[in-house]
């Protein structure tokens, strides 16, 4: 099955935060953790990293020179390949019919999306985004590949799933990996599917709230079916919309608290 997922014009902030062990779910509130850098499996016995390949369609591109300058492929594919498998899978639930994700660096408008098939994948990276991110151009590199690498193996119910739900699970694993850009804020949004960040904090405050591991649940529970509304009821006890309504409460409450007398 072919699928392309677009994703807009990402929203940036940093924390960085301590990985799960392979086989654990994610911390709640460890997205607050500190500033640790991912652990690395001691080999790849029990993941199936892919075929790792790159294509740069100008090399003498100010984009192409930041990236090389900042990161090596390999590493920062395997790292978001990592990110992925261990926030999202245990070794028994990673998907593995990923044989190949190839890294095409070309000129283009937006960010970056990501197509293919169930076996071959490829994420379109912007070199102008890259080159206009020269600043903090590694930890932008990381955080895009990782959000677009989510997008390789997570579940959408056969793509029943509202787009903003992939995208919050995409910028979900990308702020747990520590690669928040610095403008992100735990702000709301109108609605729980708004996306990207703003559908992100309202997944992290759901694993503070109702336990660690919903949205891998989540995830996995989509992998076998398509989407539908009782989905968070089913695993939380509450309809996604009182979550959510729940959630901007717990937001209203904090800002109240920071409000000095
Ligand atoms: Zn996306």
């Amino acid at each position: 099955m072919s699928s392309i997922l677009p994703t807009k014009v990402m929203r940036t902030f940093y924390f960085k935060k301590s990985p799960p062990k392979p086989s654990q779910a994610p911390q709640v509130g460890g997205s607050r953790a500190g500033k640790q850098q991912q652990q690395q499996p001691q080999s790849d016995a029990g993941w199936p990293f892919p075929n790792f390949r790159l294509r740069v369609d100008d090399i003498s591109h100010p984009g192409a020179q930041v990236f090389f300058a900042n990161v090596n492929p390999d590493e920062v594919l395997r790292d978001a390949a990592w990110a992925v498998f261990s926030w999202l899978y245990t070794p028994v639930t990673v998907p593995r019919h990923v044989e190949s994700v190839v890294l095409v660096l070309r000129s283009m408008d937006g960010v970056a999306h990501t197509m293919g098939s169930d076996i071959y994948k490829e994420i379109h990276f912007s070199l102008e985004w890259i080159a206009q991110h020269a600043h903090r151009a590694k930890d932008e590199i990381q955080g895009v590949l990782v959000h677009e690498m989510v997008h390789c193996y997570q579940h959408d119910g056969n793509g029943t799933c509202p787009t903003g739900f992939t995208e919050g699970v995409a910028d979900w694993v990308r702020l747990h990996a520590g690669f928040a850009p610095p403008h992100w804020r735990e702000d709301g949004g109108s609605k729980w599917d708004d996306g990207y960040a703003s559908t992100a904090y309202f997944l992290d405050w759901l694993e503070q709230s109702h336990g660690r591991g919903v949205v891998r649940t989540l995830n996995l529970t989509l992998r076998d079916r398509g989407y539908e509304d009782n989905l968070f009821k089913e695993h939380t006890g509450k309809k996604v919309t009182k979550l959510y309504s729940l959630y901007r409460e717990s937001l209203t409450q904090k800002k109240a608290q920071s409000v000095p007398n």
